[in-house]
């Protein structure tokens, strides 16, 4: 079974809340000019959710696609725990 670290613990000990919204399956993320902890904020230009690198989850546009500012971001931050 896939390890569900992260889902118990989405912000950290410093910095905001991010804003966590449903999808709509329209989802299409992009960088802010927001920054949190010294991590760029990306939100989702359909329901406003937030992402930044420190999550553990990785946002991936309505069709399935990571979008290259994300996966550079991700990249530039891999995440902690195991998958
Ligand atoms: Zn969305």
């Amino acid at each position: 079974m896939m390890p569900r670290e992260g889902v118990t613990c989405l912000t950290g000990p410093m910095g905001r809340d991010l804003a966590q919204h449903d999808c709509k399956g329209t989802c299409n993320w992009g960088p802010t000019d927001e920054r949190i902890d010294d991590l760029q904020v990306f939100e989702c230009a359909s329901c406003r959710s937030e992402w930044t690198p420190a999550q553990a989850w990785t946002p991936r546009n309505a069709d399935g696609q990571l979008s290259p500012k994300v996966a550079a971001a991700r990249a530039e931050n891999p995440v902690q725990s195991s998958w």
